[in-house]
C-alpha cells in the first residue's frame, strides 16, 4: 500500500469511528469500499457537521447557509420569509439551582418542542448557547404572529422532568422579523431586526412573542391550505 493509500485508509478508518461515537451507523447495504458506500460515508459526514451535538437541531454553520439560500429565493420570488430568535427564560437559573445535566435535558426538550411545530420546509436552529433560530420559508405575513405564538405555548406546555419528581418549566421569549420580499438583504441585518424584537420580548416581561410591524396582505384559503395542510396547524382555519 503506497503512502497516499495508507492516509486515506486512515482518515477513512477516522470517520468511521467519528460516526460511530457520533451514534450513527450508516444504513445502506453496500460493500464496504465501493462508490455507494463511500458515498453514504460523505453524506453521514456532512449531515453530523451540520447538526448541534447536544440538540440534533441544525448548528449554526447551517443556519447561516440556509439563511443565506432563503435570502436569494426572497430577493428572486418575493416570497414572504420568517425568521424567529427564541431565547429560553432565565435559564441560569435552572442551571444554578438544578445544576448543568438539568440545563442541558431542557435545552433537549426545547428543542424538540420547536422541531415539533414546525413544518418540514423550515429550519430550526441552536444559534447558540440557550438561543434558537427559526427560519420559516414562505410564510404569509398574516400568520406570522400566530406561528410564532403556537410555538412560544408549545415549549410553555411542555414541562421538562430534570429528576425524579421534578419538573421545570421552561417558557421562551421569541421575537421575529420579516425578510424584505423582492430586495437582497443580509443574513447579519434580518437577524439583528429579529434581535431587536426578542430583546423588546425580554424587557417587556418575557415568555411572549413580538414580531417587527409587516403590512398584513391577504392571503386565500389555498395559500392557507399550502402553509399549513399539516394538521398540527389545523386551529388556524
Ligand atoms: P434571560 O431570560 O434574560 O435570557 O436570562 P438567562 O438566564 O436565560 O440568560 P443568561 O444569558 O444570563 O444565561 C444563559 C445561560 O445559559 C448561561 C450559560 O451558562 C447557559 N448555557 C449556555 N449554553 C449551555 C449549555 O449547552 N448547557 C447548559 N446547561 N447551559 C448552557
Ligand atoms: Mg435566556
Ligand atoms: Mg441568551
Amino acid at each position: 500500500m503506497s503512502t497516499a493509500d495508507l492516509t486515506a485508509e486512515l482518515q477513512l478508518q477516522t470517520a468511521l469511528l467519528l460516526l460511530k461515537q457520533a451514534g450513527r451507523e450508516l444504513s445502506i447495504d453496500a460493500e464496504p469500499g465501493s462508490t455507494p458506500w463511500l458515498q453514504a460515508v460523505v453524506d453521514a459526514l456532512c449531515d453530523l457537521s451540520s447538526r448541534d451535538a447536544l440538540t440534533g437541531l441544525a448548528n449554526r454553520r447551517q443556519f447561516e447557509l440556509t439563511i443565506t439560500r432563503e435570502i436569494d429565493r426572497v430577493a428572486r420570488a418575493g416570497e414572504p420569509a420568517l425568521v424567529l430568535m427564541a431565547d429560553i427564560d432565565h435559564f441560569k437559573r435552572v442551571n444554578d439551582t438544578y445544576g448543568h445535566p438539568a440545563g442541558d435535558q431542557v435545552l433537549k426538550v426545547v428543542a424538540a418542542a420547536l422541531q415539533d411545530c414546525v413544518r418540514p420546509m423550515d429550519t430550526v436552529a441552536r444559534y447558540g448557547g440557550e438561543e434558537f433560530a427559526i427560519i420559516l420559508p414562505n410564510c404569509p405575513t398574516a400568520f406570522g404572529l400566530t406561528v410564532a405564538e403556537r410555538i412560544r405555548a408549545k415549549v410553555e406546555r411542555r414541562p421538562v422532568n430534570v429528576a425524579p419528581g421534578v419538573d421545570v418549566q421552561a417558557t421562551i421569549s421569541i421575537g421575529g422579523a420579516f425578510a424584505p420580499q423582492w430586495v437582497r438583504s443580509s443574513a447579519a441585518l434580518w437577524v439583528e431586526r429579529a434581535d431587536r424584537q426578542l430583546y423588546l420580548a425580554k424587557t417587556e416581561g418575557r415568555n411572549r412573542v413580538c414580531l417587527e410591524h409587516a403590512p398584513v396582505v391577504q392571503v386565500s384559503a389555498e395559500e392557507k391550505g399550502m402553509l399549513f395542510g399539516n394538521s398540527q396547524f389545523q386551529d388556524l382555519e
